[in-house]
């Protein structure tokens, strides 16, 4: 735990105020960048996980929501016994705070923050929660990890080494999206196989049908966002026949770090926040598709039923004519995660 560390920063309306009036503000692409999207200088988000043996994870979650609540930072964590799974944003030194602090604990000593940007008003609040799974693919009992991560799962490639892997290998190399069908409709990688899944939970009863059996003896490279999913997915893979399974080492936001829209990814990213969807230049191929009128789009509304909340992707006209984001007997069974 840390103390006496509080902040000083002026209350957000005040900087709001006080970036508004700077003849210096960074611009991004015109548009002023402030409140919503924060100050970039000084602000950045962290995306990390660590699949660890952890004995007690509700000692875990007390001591992370004291240390995120001290350094003012907004976002989301999971843990479980196998592990800590976050997305944080803040103030940069708050946040390097937390990096030092977090490694203090032996199992998280390797852990790989990513950086990004964005800032803590890209989180609406604070969620720190314990749960069975890491991320829910509704097998908490067949996975095992010890202190070097999950046990048995695919070989890690950085963006190098999967790029020296298709060019060594070419049509036998296939990539194996392992996120939510709909996060594939506005971005993958090139002929990538997309699962038809609307949430992690299915994946199982997808692989186990059958229909991917063509891919056991392929070089398989599964990639997600960050690379979490990757971790379990490509170990179910791998325990279900598959013979040569890869996981895209810090997922497509590394990727898309090094490569931008320069190598074999295309379209947007699909993200878990407020953000809904992001871009590596701006050069970004639009792959989506409206659902209503087929014209390139990348941006989802969602069904304007609470209870339902299903993403729809739709043009900016189409988006404006709240018909559109009616609720449909086909909506049901999507979940967010
Ligand atoms: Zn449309
Ligand atoms: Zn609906």
């Amino acid at each position: 735990m840390i103390e006496g560390v509080k902040s000083e920063r002026p209350q957000r309306e005040d900087r709001n105020a006080i970036l508004a009036n700077c003849p210096v503000m960074p611009r991004i692409l015109g548009k002023v960048v402030f409140g919503k999207i924060g100050n970039v200088e000084t602000e950045k988000i962290i995306l990390y996980y660590g699949f660890t043996p952890i004995a007690d994870p509700e000692a875990v979650r007390l001591w992370q929501r004291t240390l995120c609540e001290t350094l003012d930072l907004k976002g989301r964590i999971l843990i479980s016994k196998d592990g800590i799974n976050g997305t944080l944003g803040g103030e940069m030194n708050a946040v390097k705070t937390y990096v030092r602090q977090t490694k203090q604990y032996p199992g998280f000593k390797k852990i790989d923050f990513k950086w990004a940007e964005g800032t803590g008003e890209d989180f609406p609040r604070l969620r720190i929660r314990v749960r069975d799974e890491l991320v829910a693919f509704g097998a908490p009992g067949e996975i095992k990890v010890d202190e070097h991560g999950v046990i048995g799962g695919g070989v890690h490639l950085k963006p190098k080494q999967l790029h020296a892997l298709v060019q060594e290998r070419g049509d036998d190399v296939v990539f194996f999206d392992g996120r939510n069908a709909y996060e594939a409709a506005i971005g993958r990688f090139k002929d990538a196989v997309v699962p038809d899944v609307k949430t992690t939970r299915e994946f199982v009863g997808e692989i186990n049908s059958g229909k991917f059996d063509h891919l056991k003896d392929k070089a398989v490279v599964t990639y997600c966002t960050g690379g979490i999913r990757c971790e379990v997915l490509s170990s179910l893979m791998k325990s279900r026949g598959f013979n040569e399974v890869y996981q895209l080492d810090g997922g497509i936001v590394r990727y898309g770090t090094e490569y931008g829209d320069k190598g074999l990814w295309k379209g947007s990213l699909y993200v878990f926040d407020e953000r809904i969807n992001i871009e590596f230049s701006d050069e970004t191929e639009i792959i989506g598709r409206c659902e209503r009128c087929d014209a390139p789009t990348s941006r989802y509304s969602n069904c304007v039923n609470l209870d339902c909340r299903k993403l729809i992707l739709l043009c900016p006209p189409c988006a404006k004519d709240a018909i559109n984001r009616d609720c449909l007997p086909s909506h049901a069974g999507y979940g967010s995660g």
